[in-house]
């Protein structure tokens, strides 16, 4: 314990210099790092460590996409020339491999964080003062906290929305669902209905608006929905949803417009999160949430309160794992390693969506560079190819890539890739582009060949 507990018959509370409030994969890192330092720490945490990426996201969600991954290699390999590879997909065998590997994760951040001298508090934290958390009854005092609660998947206030499942709920099924409705159009809803349907579900996607992955390049979002199309899964547009009905063992989804989507075993909602801010008491230490609960920051994750810092999906910036990581140790080091400037840079944020097949994008989009350079500015490459794993498929899934360049030096500032190996092609050109790199600079660096990742330097 880092000081008394019990002075002079009263009771006091433990003081650290810093309290994080969170133990998913921001808050762990944060902890680490300022650890490192030689701060002494302690860590909040309710539930399992690692959070949402590693206990109901990330890790759960890719280790289902590489059986799906697997269940499409085995596929081709019959075109090579292998006898048929595969039988049944066991659900309830591929989630205790899951559910096992996830334990295993949790037990090594308690040991990392023992290592570096981290306290492990368990339990729900709420302020009791700008500098004070409770834990059950406890209070512990800091001079600097950090919040890194995270978020959680949310379900629309419609009849019938608790029959529906959540991604939480998703990683948590016995059995394989028959015949699934995944609502949504984001990251979530794409990933889990491409592994679904691979996984032999049958699976119909509902979206409210014309396309999925709103955000992401056209080229990326209209090479999916192809994609999806062609492996059968039931794109529906336009689909507002009004509800569930429970009909027998089945349920239906209703929409606005009075017709429904019936037989279903599964609802799957992935309509976006909320942050997890609302039980933390935050009026107590003057922090004011912004719009949808978020906590805002300024660019050095400092909330309106000194010594008040908040990372990751809670700010409602960027939610994803490597940000709330980076976020979290470049505040650690701010505060105890003396590099009194050090933030994150939220540009050039390089993602991958777990599709099938994958999707890798850093930088802008085409149109959001038309809209930030001006049109003149702006020089697009594409192309697309079927890939040579592929060479023996009559309907090949197509590799499609896209490079933005602006202004006479033609700097990169966006790659867009839907194929194969995009997941893994990124990394290393997301580095490329965060240097600035120019088309020149990829014309100039040679090809591996033959791959896929070849093409993005001999665009033309
Ligand atoms: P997203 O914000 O990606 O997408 C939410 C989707 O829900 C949008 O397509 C939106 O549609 C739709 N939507 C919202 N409200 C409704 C509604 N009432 N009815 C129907 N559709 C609705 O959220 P996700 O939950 O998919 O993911 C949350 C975040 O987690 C992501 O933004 C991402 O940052 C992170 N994540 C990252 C992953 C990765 O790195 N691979 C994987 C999974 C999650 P519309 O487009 O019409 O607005």
């Amino acid at each position: 314990m880092h000081s008394d507990s019990l002075h002079r018959g009263r009771v006091m509370t433990e003081h650290y210099d810093l309290l994080i409030l969170g133990g998913g994969s921001g808050g762990i890192a944060t902890a680490n790092r300022a650890a490192l330092h030689g701060a002494r720490c302690a860590l909040i945490e309710r539930g399992a460590l690692g959070g949402a990426c590693v206990n109901v996201g990330c890790v759960p969600k890719k280790l289902l996409w590489n059986a799906a991954q697997l269940r499409h290699s085995a596929e081709l390999a019959t075109d090579y020339g292998f006898a048929p590879l595969l039988g049944d997909f066991d659900w309830a065998a591929n989630k205790r491999a899951r559910d096992a590997y996830i334990g295993k994760l949790n037990g090594r951040y308690a040991t990392g964080l023992a290592d570096n001298g981290v306290t492990l508090i368990t339990g729900h934290g709420r302020f009791a003062d700008p500098h004070t958390i409770e834990v059950e009854g406890k209070r512990y005092q800091a001079d600097h906290i950090v919040l890194a609660t995270g978020s959680r998947p949310i379900r629309p206030e419609v009849p019938g929305a608790s029959l529906g499942i959540t991604s939480d709920d998703f990683f948590a099924l016995a059995e394989r669902p028959r015949r699934a409705a995944v609502v949504g159009a984001g990251y979530i809803a794409v990933e889990l209905a491409c592994a679904l349907r691979r996984l032999g579900c049958e699976v119909s996607l509902v979206m409210r608006g014309a396309h999925l992955l709103a955000a992401f390049d056209p080229m990326l979002r209209e090479g999916l929905m192809e994609a999806m199309t062609h492996a059968g899964i039931n794109l529906l547009a336009h689909r507002q949803v009004a509800g569930i009905r429970e009909t027998g063992t089945d349920f239906a989804l209703l929409y606005e417009d009075g017709e429904s989507l019936c037989g279903l075993d599964s609802v799957i909602w992935a309509i976006g999160r909320a942050p997890n801010a609302d039980t933390l008491d935050l009026e107590r230490a003057g922090i004011v949430p912004g719009r949808g609960g978020i906590v805002e920051t300024d660019s050095y994750q400092n909330t309106a309160v000194p010594g008040i810092y908040a990372i990751g999906d809670l700010t409602g910036r960027a939610p994803l794992t490597p940000v709330a990581i980076a976020a979290g140790r470049r505040l650690a080091d701010r505060l105890f390693g003396g590099q009194k400037d050090r933030r994150l840079d939220y540009d050039l944020i390089p993602t991958v969506v777990f599709s099938h097949p994958p999707i890798g994008s850093v930088g802008l989009s085409e149109p959001d560079a038309r809209e930030r350079h001006g049109n003149d500015a702006v020089r697009v490459y594409r192309t697309r190819f079927a890939p040579l794993s592929q060479a023996f498929n009559h309907y090949p899934e197509r590799t499609a890539m896209k490079l933005v360049t602006i202004g006479r030096e033609e700097r990169v500032v966006g790659l867009h890739v839907i194929g194969e190996g995009a997941d893994e092609m990124l990394q290393g050109f997301a580095v490329a582009i965060k240097m600035g790199a120019t088309k020149k600079d990829l014309d100039d660096t040679l090809a591996i060949h033959p791959t896929s990742a070849e093409e993005v330097v001999t665009m033309r």
